[in-house]
């Protein structure tokens, strides 16, 4: 049986990855990457272990869904070779350092076919970086179809940060197409389990995903406000009207949450 090692975040797009593989005969190996620094991590893993267990479930699901494997972020190999050249992509646009070490992870776990999922978008940045510094190919191997970096038509600093990943179908995906797919696959299930949040907000004991992080405004203006609650999509339409400097710090849900008055 083939393996397939995925990164799985508990996300909408590394979600649909899972999903779209579980109709092959193949092994999935997913891996979460442990960060001290991301809020959601509890709500990521238990997003996880649900909809793992909705998949592995399912009757109609071929694949074998092996147990997750994480890591710490801060035990992965350092490398040098990547690192120069996540520094030099970075000054060209602002690359999120989970592309750097994932680079490492890759490298570090032997692989060359990690599956990274990044949605069609014009705000992915991973998206931009790739195209701005080369170019990928569109394979069709085994029935499942991929998209990983075309060597050739690729800077050595586009192949360094990029070249072990593949990126699954998520790739010619926008995330209103990934949650069409996932519906006319029967998982709406799935779909309320998908966390994607980078802040939740805790109010009366409750957990609520904040409206205001990039995630869940790029899920607003895709058109999901069902998925939020009355008072994070009134967040939301305030931190539109906030100016743009406040969205560029790294506190800036803190800052313009005591700004509008709701802390
Ligand atoms: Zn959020």
């Amino acid at each position: 049986m083939e393996r397939i090692g995925c990164l799985w975040t508990g996300g909408l797009d590394s979600t649909y990855t899972i999903a779209y593989f579980s109709k092959f005969e193949v092994e999935i190996q997913p891996y979460y990457l442990l960060d001290k620094n991301r809020n959601s991590q509890k709500y990521e893993l238990k997003a996880i272990e649900e909809i793992s267990d909705i998949f592995r479930n399912d009757k109609h699901v071929k694949a074998k869904i092996m147990p997750l494997i994480t890591k710490n972020v801060d035990n992965i190999a350092p490398d040098d070779e990547i690192k120069k050249s996540f520094k030099k992509l970075r000054k060209q646009m602002p690359l999120g350092s989970q592309y750097e070490w994932l680079a490492r992870f890759a490298k570090e776990i032997g692989s060359d076919s990690l599956y990274v999922s990044i949605e069609k978008s014009d705000h992915s940045i991973g998206r931009k970086c790739v195209y701005d510094n080369g170019d990928v190919i569109h394979y069709f191997e085994n029935e499942y179809e991929y998209f990983s970096i075309d060597k050739d038509k690729s800077t050595q600093d586009c192949i360094n940060v990029f070249g072990r990943f593949r990126f699954p179908m998520s790739w010619d995906r926008t995330k209103k197409e990934e949650v069409q797919e996932l519906v006319d696959m029967g998982y709406e299930d799935v779909l309320k389990k998908v966390w994607f949040c980078f802040d939740p907000v805790v109010r009366n004991g409750n957990v609520e995903k904040c409206g205001i992080c990039n995630p869940c405004r790029t899920y607003i203006k895709a058109g999901f406000r069902n998925l939020f609650s009355e008072e994070a999509l009134q967040r939301y339409e305030k931190i539109e009207k906030t100016p743009h400097w406040v969205h560029q710090l790294r506190d800036y849900k803190n800052l313009a949450l005591i700004k509008l008055g709701l802390k």
